[in-house]
């Protein structure tokens, strides 16, 4: 008997066959993310129902020395979730669901496989607001989202992922399961264990559960989209919005002209305003939409007086809130026409990024004239993103306009990642970011929880 066939006998005696697929019986959809990178063919596909069943495969993938690769809602951006030829591919779909929402702690407990939006639902029908969003929430799941510590829509307000968890269940690579269900705020008893899970996309342990926590609800939110008197001015309406609506700027979206013309014409969104030098979308958290309605309408008027905001448009209607929205949930329209391109998702220090977006127009105009750019982002978060067509699709071509924008981000000291992760796609330019030190403490870690490279392995390092 081979040595995959002994692991799949192995493996469907402890899971029984229905929690292990193989060969053609493993459907398309699991071989790939949203990244572009070339699907894998994993040598067995795990659905395991519980974290007893996680366990289990992870310690019987562990003595054959097997990779396995976890996977979530495969909505990732890097390709981090897709297995290659040799591998186990392992998905938390089955474990799906809310188990409680404890209303004292303001916690809410699920399961790695729930979807984003789910949970979203599930808070809301108890009076809380579970803040993580953006635009795939319907497909990506707690387990995938907090193992790239995703970023989206409410960062300003609310934070990224990391910000929302206080427990976590996680499988280790040998099957040992660490159970780690936190619900307080406070604690400070040694290393926070939960943190070297979250955002390192499946390379140091499997998540099963967790608790996030909720925040109080939130009455819908006064709305603008603003045409803005350049990129300078826009970084200084987010300062006096944050003066005067303090705490309450739940949202602050750039967009330069090109972007905001293909998000009106590929994109297919409405066009509100007409030519401007700049576009931010943002808005107010509040509860009480009357009274703060004034606060807001209030601080966008000194804005205009003050020349920084030409013209503004605000939102009357929940409708008029989706169309101004649908401008920045454009991208998957826009990058399908684009392609091939590239997507890029970097941060650079708030004050500069006006200049990188100059300086990557030059460089990549001058070397690929009549590409389009499109640049755009959570500014307010220093999270740019750049949807660049390729001259062609080739990998030498990709890989040089890669530099040749990582380059400047690597002048500024900024992340060639800001929220989508490393994965594969971005781990040839992982030194760009990160120091040689750094990188060498990344191993340390990975060898001390995973000695033999079982989990997620070619990911992030
Ligand atoms: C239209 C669109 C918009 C997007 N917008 C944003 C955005 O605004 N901000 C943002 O941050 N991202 C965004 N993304 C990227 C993507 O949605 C996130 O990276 C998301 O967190 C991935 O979640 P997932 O469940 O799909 O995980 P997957 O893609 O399945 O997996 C992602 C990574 O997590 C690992 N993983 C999955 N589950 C587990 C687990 N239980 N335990 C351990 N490791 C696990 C995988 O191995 C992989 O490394 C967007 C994607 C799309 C398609």
């Amino acid at each position: 008997m081979t040595e995959t066939a002994a692991l799949i006998d192995r493996l469907v005696e402890k899971l029984g066959a229905d929690q292990v697929i193989v060969g053609d019986a493993i459907e398309a959809r699991y071989l790939k993310d949203w990244s572009g990178v070339p699907e894998g063919k994993p040598l067995a596909l795990l659905r395991p129902k519980n974290t007893a069943d996680v366990a289990a495969a992870l310690a019987i993938c562990h003595g054959f020395g097997t990779p396995v690769v976890p996977q979530g809602g495969l909505t990732g951006l890097t390709g981090a979730a897709v297995p290659g030829a040799g591998q186990v591919a392992l998905t938390l779909e089955r474990l799906n669901g809310v188990e409680e929402v404890d209303t004292a702690a303001a916690t809410l407990t699920a399961l790695a496989g729930t979807p984003i939006q789910v949970v979203q639902e599930a808070a809301h029908a108890h009076g809380f607001l579970f803040a993580l969003d953006w635009g795939a929430r319907g497909s990506a799941v707690v387990g995938g989202g907090l193992s790239t510590n995703a970023g989206g829509n409410r960062v300003i307000r609310y934070g990224m992922a990391r910000d929302h968890v206080l427990g976590l269940e996680v499988v280790l690579a040998d099957g040992t399961v660490l159970s780690m269900l936190n619900k307080m705020q406070k604690n400070n008893s040694g290393y926070d264990l939960k943190h070297l899970f979250i955002g390192s996309e499946g390379t140091l342990g499997v998540i099963t559960r967790a608790v996030l926590r909720l925040q109080p609800q939130t009455a819908a939110p006064c709305t603008a989209l603003c045409a803005v008197d350049g990129f300078d001015a826009a970084v200084k309406l987010l300062r006096l919005a944050q003066r005067r609506l303090v705490g309450a700027v739940g949202a602050f979206e750039a967009m330069w002209p090109d972007y905001y013309r293909a998000a009106t014409s590929y994109g297919k969104a409405r066009a509100p305003l007409g030519d401007a030098p700049f576009y931010v979308l943002t808005d107010m958290v509040t509860a009480d939409p009357l009274r703060d309605g004034e606060r807001f309408e209030a601080m966008l008027e000194e804005a205009m007086t003050l020349g920084l905001v030409l013209d503004a448009t605000l939102a009357r209607s929940e409708s008029d809130t989706a169309s101004f929205w649908a401008l920045r949930d454009a991208t998957p329209e826009i990058m399908s026409h684009l392609a091939p391109m590239l997507a890029f998702d970097v941060s650079i220090p708030i004050g500069q990024i006006g200049e990188a977006v100059e300086r990557m127009r030059t460089a990549l105009d001058e070397r690929w004239p009549g590409q389009e750019g499109l640049y755009f982002g959570h500014i307010g978060d220093s999270n740019l993103h750049l949807i660049y067509s390729l001259a062609d699709g080739s990998e030498a071509t990709a890989h040089e306009a890669e530099t040749a924008v990582y380059e400047i981000v690597k002048d500024y000291g900024g992340a060639i990642s800001a929220e989508h992760g490393i994965g594969t796609l971005k781990r040839p330019f992982l030194n760009y970011s990160r120091s040689e030190a750094e990188i060498a403490l990344m191993r340390t870690l990975k060898r001390a929880l995973d000695p033999d490279g079982i989990l997620n392995p070619g990911k992030v390092i």
